[in-house]
Parts: C-alpha cells; sequence; structure tokens
C-alpha cells in the first residue's frame, strides 16, 4: 500500500523531511495537495497569494513528474479529502510538515487522532522552522515575549541540522488516484489581469528561490547590514515568498548564508550575515508568539489597547491603499506594493504608522489590506508586525515613537530614487523636495511639471498636527479616560 504524503505549505523536494521519511518506507508514493480554503476560512489565501499559489504548485508537479512523479490536486475540507485518498489508494500511511496557524493546528489535530483511531499511521515532521514553538521556553518555563532574549536562546541552539537533498526518484504506485486540474482552480486573476508587475518580479517554485537564495548569499549577504534599511536598493533577499509558501526552508537559508560568510571572511557569521540570520529568527518569533498567543490576528497583546479610541475614515484608508497620501514614501510603499505584491521592510514600518498613527485607523484594516495584496502575506509575520507598529504587539515599537514619513524619507531615501520609481509624478522634483512636494518652491513646482492637488495629492493629513492627535489618543487610553 502506498504512503500520502500531504503537502501544504511546504512547497519543495529538497530538505523536505516528510518526503524524504516517504519514500524511505520504500513504498510507492501519492503526493497530494487540498485546496483548504474552507478550513482556512477567512485566512485563506488572498488575491497575491492565491497568483503565487497557482506558480508554485505548478513548478511543484514539474518537478514531482521529473522523478517519476504526480502531484494529485484535490479540494474542500481536508478531513475529508484524506478519508477519499486513503479508500481510493489504500493507503494506510500519511505523512506531512506541519503548519502553525491556529486553524490549522485544530484541524491537523483532529485529523491525526481520527487517523489514528482508525489504525492509520499519520506523522508530521518540522520543515518550516529552525525551532518548534513548544521547544523553546524562558528560563520560568513560558514562551517569550521579548525578541533579544528569544534570538538568544535560538542561537544557542547552535546551527540548525543540515538539509537534506532531495530524493533521486520517488516510487510511483500502480495508478494514481484521479485529480483536478489547476487551471479549474482559477487562482489567477482574468480580468482585470493586475498580475503583469507580479510576473515581471518573481518566479514561483523551488528553483526560482534557489536562484534568489544564491544571488542574495553571492551579492548581497556581506553588505545586508548596511543596505537593509535602503528600500531603493536590492539589499534584503526578497525570500519571504518563497519561504511562506515553502519552496525554500530556514535551514537551508541558514547554512548557505553561513557558507557565503565562511567564503567572504573565514568566519561563518561576519556582520553581514549574523544581522541577516537575526531576521530570520524574527520570522521565527513571530511564528512563536502565534502559537502561544493564538488571538494574535484579532487580539492586541497588551489588553490596554482594546479601549483605543481608533477612527473610521474610509477616505483616507482609500488614499492609503491607492497611494494617494500626499506624502511621497508612504505612496511609493502602497504603489510598490499594488505593482509586485512586495514591499520593502522599513517602508512597511513608516506605511503601517502612517495608517495607525497619523490615520488612526486600526490595525486590522491595514492587516487584511496586506493579506490581499502581498504574496508573502503570512498569517504569523503579518499580524505580528502589524501589532508591533501599533505598539500592541508583545515586543513592540512604544506608540509614543510616531514615524515622521518625511524624515524617514529622507534618511533612508536619501536621493529620492525610490520615490522616484514609484511615483513618476515626482520624477523631476529635486531631491530637498521631492519627500516632502508641498515644501517645494513654486519654481520647483513648475520645472518639474507639477501642480498640488491636481497632479499629486497634498497631505491628506498634517503630519504634526496628527502625530499630536495620536500621543492625545494614547494617553487617553493610558489613563482610561
Ligand atoms: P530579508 O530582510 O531578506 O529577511 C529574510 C527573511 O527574514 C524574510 O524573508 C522574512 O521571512 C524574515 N523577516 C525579515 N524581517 C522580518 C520581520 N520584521 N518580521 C518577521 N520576519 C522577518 N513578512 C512576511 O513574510 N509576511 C508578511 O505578511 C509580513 N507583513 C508585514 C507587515 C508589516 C506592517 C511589517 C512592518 C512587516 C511585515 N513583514 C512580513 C516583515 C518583513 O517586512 C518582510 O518579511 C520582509 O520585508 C521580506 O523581505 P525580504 O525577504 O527581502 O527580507
Amino acid at each position: 500500500a502506498p504512503v500520502l504524503l500531504w503537502f501544504r505549505r511546504d512547497l519543495r523536494l529538497s530538505d523536505n523531511p516528510a518526503l524524504t521519511a516517504a519514500v524511505s518506507t520504500g513504498r510507492p508514493v501519492v503526493p497530494v495537495f487540498i485546496r483548504d480554503d474552507e478550513d482556512a476560512g477567512d485566512r485563506a489565501p488572498g488575491g497575491a497569494s492565491r497568483w503565487w499559489l497557482h506558480g508554485s504548485l505548478k513548478a511543484l508537479a514539474e518537478d514531482l513528474s521529473g522523478r517519476g512523479s504526480r502531484l494529485i490536486l484535490r479540494s474542500g475540507n481536508a478531513a475529508d479529502a484524506i478519508d477519499d485518498l486513503l479508500k481510493e489508494t489504500g493507503a494506510e500511511v500519511v505523512f506531512w510538515n506541519r503548519r502553525y496557524e491556529p486553524w490549522a493546528t485544530r484541524r491537523d489535530e483532529a485529523i491525526k487522532t481520527s487517523l489514528k483511531e482508525r489504525g492509520i499511521e499519520a506523522k508530521s515532521f518540522n520543515a518550516a522552522l529552525l525551532c518548534e514553538p513548544w521547544e523553546i521556553e524562558t528560563k520560568d518555563g513560558g514562551p517569550y515575549k521579548v525578541f533579544t532574549p528569544f534570538w538568544k536562546a535560538l542561537r544557542g541552539l547552535g546551527d540548525p541540522e543540515r538539509p537534506e537533498a532531495a530524493p533521486d526518484g520517488i516510487p510511483a504506485p500502480d495508478a494514481f488516484p484521479k485529480t483536478e486540474n489547476l487551471d479549474d482552480w482559477k487562482l489567477l486573476p482574468e480580468k482585470p489581469d493586475w498580475a503583469g508587475g507580479l510576473r515581471e518580479a518573481w518566479t514561483p517554485g523551488e528553483k526560482g528561490a534557489r536562484e534568489r537564495l544564491a544571488t542574495f548569499v553571492d551579492e548581497a549577504v556581506m553588505a545586508y547590514a548596511d543596505k537593509r534599511n535602503l528600500p531603493a536598493k536590492a539589499g534584503t533577499s526578497r525570500l519571504s515568498p518563497h519561504l511562506h509558501f515553502g519552496e525554500v526552508g530556514p535551514r537551508q537559508i541558514w547554512h548557505a548564508a553561513i557558507a557565503a560568510g565562511m567564503s567572504a571572511t573565514g568566519q561563518p557569521t561576519p556582520k553581514g550575515v549574523e544581522t541577516f540570520l537575526s531576521e530570520i529568527a524574527w520570522r521565527e518569533f513571530s511564528w512563536h508568539l502565534l502559537f502561544h498567543f493564538p488571538t494574535l490576528p484579532e487580539e492586541p497583546l497588551r489588553p490596554e489597547f482594546s479601549d483605543f479610541e481608533w477612527k473610521d475614515d474610509d477616505g483616507g484608508l482609500k488614499a492609503w491603499q491607492q497611494g494617494m497620501t500626499g506624502y511621497p514614501i508612504v505612496d511609493a510603499g502602497m504603489r510598490e506594493l499594488w505593482a509586485t505584491g512586495w514591499m520593502h521592510n522599513r517602508v512597511r514600518m513608516i506605511v503601517a504608522s502612517f495608517l495607525v498613527k497619523d490615520l488612526l485607523v486600526h490595525w486590522r484594516e491595514g492587516e487584511v489590506w496586506f493579506w490581499d495584496t502581498l504574496v508573502d502575506a503570512d498569517l504569523a509575520n503579518n499580524t505580528a508586525s502589524w501589532q508591533w507598529v501599533a505598539g500592541s504587539g508583545a515586543d513592540a515599537a512604544p506608540y509614543f515613537r510616531v514615524f515622521n514619513p518625511v524624515l524617514q524619507g529622507e534618511k533612508f531615501d536619501p536621493d529620492g530614487e525610490y520615490v522616484r520609481r514609484w511615483v513618476p509624478e515626482l520624477k523631476d522634483l529635486p531631491a530637498n523636495a521631492v519627500h516632502a512636494p508641498w515644501t517645494a518652491k513654486p519654481m520647483e513646482l513648475k520645472e518639474a511639471g507639477i501642480e498640488l492637488g491636481r497632479d499629486y495629492p497634498h497631505p491628506i493629513v498634517d503630519h504634526a498636527t496628527a502625530r499630536k492627535r495620536a500621543l492625545e489618543r494614547y494617553r487617553r487610553m493610558k489613563d482610561g479616560n
């Protein structure tokens, strides 16, 4: 009887412990992916993620057929889909790599119990994290809430295991069960086709991930500490969507980064590599938080924030979403997001701060927009980061520290290169005004061909006033009135 291998957010053949285990049973393997939106509910993939998933599944199916196997597609709730497949194939063993979203852990737990009750072997593995969320705890025995000690503890575990290579071949059953057709899932946008910029920017799939990682460790990891905050530069890895879909795993990234450090300096972790590994650890920290605080996507981790007076501001929210706030660095970020499905981390912090502090719109509105538009939309990273910016997270930026979008722009995009790329109507403004067009001299505006309010909006709020208003609400929340 064959082994059922359930692919989920581990869409790769190398460093895939469930696959390795399935092949090493010596039995035929039936690989399946279940479109389980029904189980995920309102956390089913958003538009940009669906686009990515299509490409990733296509690539996985090709990689599997290159090894004599086939990807079987099913949809519906996972428990029923698996039961059907067990009946159809006679399999008595199911292997998968773990997910950690609250809805997924609940569901998987139930599936495992029910399979075991029926004498079916069900085994899960870790492909997604350096360390299981329950394996690492503070001295007092609880979960970590602060990043630095978490990272120290994780670092103290030493290098993760070396990842396994992909198996050369995957034994096939005499007959594969029937499969649904990927195109019928309609994961790609049709009318309008908004995915042109995504196609240009990305290559979903394990091969695309491997190439991205190789380019990053060859060209950028050594300078990561210096360039990671400059959105105009290719200073970060852009591995986030590949990591989210499990086309590459953190163990592979870790070992590639320290090998690059060794070959450049004779040391595994020169500054660039060390800083990069600590960002990989932020991802681990987010999953640690989500696992131990499963209400993270809905509730503030600091309970006093339940009383914060958010504002309904449909107009402001819309201007933010469309990149029309009148603050160039904010608008550049929101337009980069819309065009490519990704935004630089520094700019994510700036746009998020603008929404929750300058506009006083609830962070969940921003989180939901990101969920739909990011190719790397990730329940742990997205909600932990939004709570971080909003000040309501565990180890968060203090609420009273309000980003000034003009100063942030001037500091991290000093020549305005990033703004000019994404807000082309401002491209001819001189550097001294490109982050604050309302300060440009009439002559400068004229020469750049801009009339504010016609070609580019006036700022929708005055930052200094908005900052005061935010701090006032924060004070009222703290004082409880
Ligand atoms: P690199 O700098 O090359 O980092 C490598 C990897 O480390 C990333 O791919 C990511 O997996 C992880 N990482 C880096 N920074 C962080 C961080 N601050 N928190 C958690 N993990 C991190 N990241 C997501 O993957 N999905 C999201 O939905 C998401 N939403 C965010 C929302 C907000 C408001 C903010 C401020 C940040 C969010 N991030 C999210 C974190 C971060 O912005 C992205 O992971 C990063 O920009 C991805 O680009 P990169 O792969 O080039 O990162």
